[in-house]
């Protein structure tokens, strides 16, 4: 607090209160108000807004005035949020003290020591309030049109004396203790959730927080202690992630890695029980683990930089979040994938960049790759035929390109092809989604061609087979202009109007070129 205020004169002329104390006579109405409330609420209010934002449960991260403390709604006048404020500030000021301590100590010689235990505010901490948002909860497809929210934006609902507004004391109190089933499964809190207990935003909110920063340090201490090998793989996050689908009952157990990619990391898993009754998980569930080894990325991004579905959101996010974006992505696409029809995993759980699904396979072995199996002759044609039906189904029913098709994303389980392994599939109006497309026909025909099956289309007839475009050009180079020129033709098309051109939608006829 500033002590020039209290020390002001008492009788400073007219005018409120706060402005009679200034020592320098009145100031003009427009100057800001100093009280410690202000102050802190200026200095943090901003801050936990976004935090809470962030970290508020999913009804409420859709909407942006939840009734979970805000920026516009802080109660400043309550004490326990005061001393709440207070101790953050207290603790990022010793933080900061020990940092200075530590460089002074450490100077420039080369073996350093760390007061990074001593920190009140851990990195691990601050930084992961962002990692509450959960890709689960926005489980809609962001390409289809949203579904109107359930509290509209007067802020209520029902008529006369039967409103219920967001805010509404009784709903809002039960609502939070449903919650606290959110919280992790050591968290102690009674037997609360089964009575009709109503918890005030307020309490609910320290005890969120209090659940959030025990999970952190409880993950925090046994981080160098697990050493099983299933984990060594993956960060304590991700650790973490995977412990609570075991311990929520949803998984039975994780038995081990199936593969280690550059970008992923699978492992298989048996299925335990749905929270919920209509949904059933699989007996065996494959667990696709998006590394957040950000490099990795870092040549896809063009991927989903230029997937128009996701392009408001790219350029606000951190490199973190757009990896859960391909997790998401990915399990979008399963979804489209599985409405079609066209065989592949059954998407079972997101959780940030932690896709459950299916296990393509059986007794904990996957199905073998298309590269990997040997097939009659027959089942090599069988199979030919099923991939060209699945990519016309991809194109036209699900409007996507896979992106990736090839031996190596096809796994050949139960006398069929299964495809898997679409994180990076777009839709066909993507600025490259015809250049993928033929790279995909390519794969594909030369695998079926040295494969023996003579009735293969070659990739230039393939192309237009899946896309129904009618490109003439009887060589790869003119080909490929011809649809280097189309994606050029629609990007125009979407700078002049705002919107694609119709020619690559699909709405069950073929598509007609029409401009
Ligand atoms: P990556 O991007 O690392 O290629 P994939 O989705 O292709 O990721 O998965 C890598 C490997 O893991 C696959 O080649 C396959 O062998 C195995 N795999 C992935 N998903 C499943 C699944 N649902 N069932 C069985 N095996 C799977
Ligand atoms: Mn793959």
């Amino acid at each position: 607090m500033d002590p020039v205020e209290v020390a002001a004169a008492p009788d400073a002329g007219p005018g409120p209160a706060w402005q009679s104390k200034c020592p320098w006579g009145a100031p003009n109405t427009t100057s800001i108000s100093c009280s410690l409330a202000d102050v802190m609420s200026e200095q943090l209010a901003k801050e936990l807004q976004l935090e809470e934002e962030n970290a508020a449960f999913p009804e409420v991260v859709a909407v942006a005035e939840g009734p979970f403390i805000t920026g516009e709604n802080i109660d400043t006048s309550s004490d326990l949020m005061l001393a709440q404020m207070l101790q953050m500030e207290f603790d990022r000021e010793y933080d900061a003290q020990l940092r200075r301590e530590e460089k002074k100590i450490n100077g420039d010689s080369k073996v350093s020591i760390s007061f990074e235990n001593y920190r009140k505010v851990h990195p691990y901490d601050s930084d992961s309030s962002e990692d509450e948002v959960d890709w689960q909860d926005t489980r809609h497809d962001p390409y289809r049109a949203d579904k109107p929210t359930t509290t509209p934006r007067k802020g209520f609902i029902g008529k006369g004396k039967d409103i219920t507004t967001k805010h509404d004391e009784v709903v809002c109190g039960r609502k939070n203790t449903a919650r606290m089933e959110n919280f992790a499964p050591e968290f102690q809190v009674g037997d609360g959730i089964g009575m009709d207990l109503k918890l005030s935003n307020q309490v609910f909110n320290a005890l969120k927080q209090h659940a959030y920063s025990e999970e952190r340090r409880s993950a925090r201490l046994h981080e160098k202690k697990e050493h099983s090998t299933a984990e060594k793989a993956v960060d304590p996050k991700t650790r973490l992630l995977l412990y609570k689908m075991v311990n929520a009952g949803m998984l039975e157990t994780i038995t081990g890695c199936i593969s280690t990619g550059k970008e992923s990391v699978v492992f298989h898993a048996y299925g335990g029980k749905s929270a919920t009754e209509d949904k059933v998980i699989p007996p065996e569930c494959a667990i696709k683990v998006f590394k957040t080894t950000l490099n990795e990325f870092k040549n896809r991004d063009k991927y989903i930089k230029d997937d128009y579905r996701f392009k408001d959101r790219f350029s606000k996010l951190n490199p973190r979040k757009i990896i859960r974006m391909w997790a998401e992505k990915e399990m979008h696409n399963l979804t489209r994938m599985q409405t079609a029809g066209i065989p592949c995993p059954q998407v079972v759980s997101l959780k940030k960049h932690v896709l459950v699904m299916s296990f393509i396979g059986k007794d904990q072995v996957p199905a073998p790759k298309l590269k990997d199996v040997t097939l009659s002759g027959e089942d090599m044609k069988k199979a030919y035929y099923q991939i060209l039906n699945m990519m016309q189904q991809l194109y036209k029913e699900c409007n996507l390109v896979h992106a990736d098709l090839s031996e190596y994303n096809m796994l050949w389980h139960d006398g069929k092809v299964w495809l898997i392994d679409v994180s990076q599939s777009v839709e066909p109006t993507h600025p490259h989604g015809l250049e993928f497309l033929f790279r995909d026909c390519r794969n594909v025909s030369q695998f079926f061609q040295k494969g023996g099956v003579a009735e293969a289309l070659n990739e230039r007839e393939l192309f237009n087979a899946v896309s129904g475009l009618n490109i003439t050009a009887d060589n790869e180079v003119d080909f490929q202009a011809e649809i280097e020129a189309l994606e050029k033709m629609n990007e125009d098309h979407v700078q002049n109007h705002g919107k694609k051109l119709s020619m690559f939608s699909s709405d069950g006829d073929p598509p007609i070129y029409d401009e």
